[in-house]
């Protein structure tokens, strides 16, 4: 059985056991209530397409062979440097070469993760969440190894940097040996969330602080992510802040910076329901069915 046979029967293996879909005899004039939809139900053809098809591991591969591509001009060229500006507070002269990545549908592969929530009917949990960590199963994403090993291989150091917490580094680094990932074991590469940066106030999830971390000693010559947060600190999750964000830095993607496509979760979700991430899932249904353009 491929992989989407086994998704699509245990689908409809938790659409029969759910008891919203239930359906028993009413009276004929009783008009049918849509069931209530969980963010993992809304994300159903995002998570088929992000799992396993071939247009997703393309366009992971392509974006991940040009930063490849580009390690060696970013090595010879002794000014280049991917930090954001606002974050690269010192001389690059004598610094040694770094690549950061993110983990997190960049490097490892969750899609089963969301393929259970889909079907158990879940939304995101913490629980749930840890313990698809602990089990250290995720897979290389396309094109990741290829990149970080060739990164190795020239002498960079890939830091691996996170929104996972400190409590996962263990499971986290255990998951990126096993995948075959290089993880270097003379420096912190592991660099998740509650890092503390001395004399860099973070802000909740923000990377900035850690970012500015690699920087003191290193010169980074690429940074690859799923998330503007990835690359930059933006001041309010605003759909507006965002877009005003990385105009400074438009030049830089394909060259130094390097987004991969992520349907699935993520901030620019939370930046479409606004001050309503906490409502419930048919509120949330209907903002954002009211973000749509239609023209
Ligand atoms: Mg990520």
């Amino acid at each position: 059985m491929n992989r989407f046979a086994v998704l699509l029967t245990l689908l409809l293996a938790g659409c029969a056991a759910s008891p919203t879909r239930t359906t028993t005899p009413t009276a004929a004039a009783e008009p049918a209530q849509p069931p209530p939809l969980t963010y993992a139900e809304t994300n159903l053809n995002a998570t088929l397409w992000a799992q396993g098809t071939v247009e997703h591991d393309m366009a992971y591969r392509s974006i991940y062979a040009q930063a490849t591509r580009q390690l060696a001009l970013a090595l010879k060229q002794k000014d280049w440097d991917a930090l954001p500006k606002t974050e690269r507070k010192n001389a690059l002269k004598g610094l040694k070469p770094a690549v950061i990545v993110d983990v997190d549908e960049t490097v490892l592969d969750n899609s089963p993760y969301m393929a259970r929530l889909i079907r158990d009917n879940k939304d995101f949990e913490e629980s749930s969440w840890e313990q698809w960590c602990h089990e250290q199963r995720a897979r290389a994403l396309a094109g990741a190894l290829e990149f970080t090993l060739a990164a190795s291989a020239k002498g960079v150091t890939v830091f691996y940097l996170t929104n996972r917490g400190q409590h996962l580094k263990e499971a986290t680094l255990a998951n990126l040996r096993a995948a075959g990932f290089p993880v270097a074991d003379k420096e912190t590469v592991f660099l998740g969330l509650g890092t503390e940066v001395e004399g860099c106030q973070t802000s909740g999830t923000k990377k900035g602080c850690r970012r500015e971390l690699v920087g003191r000693r290193y010169r980074v010559l690429a940074v690859v992510g799923d998330q503007l947060g990835d690359f930059i600190d933006v001041g309010s999750n605003t759909v507006m802040d965002r877009a005003e964000a990385i105009k400074p830095h438009a030049n830089w993607f394909g060259e130094r910076w390097f987004m991969l496509p992520n349907p699935t979760y993520g901030s620019w979700d939370s930046a479409i329901l606004g001050g309503q991430r906490e409502a419930t899932a048919p509120v949330k249904h209907q903002i954002r069915r009211s973000a749509l353009r239609a023209e």
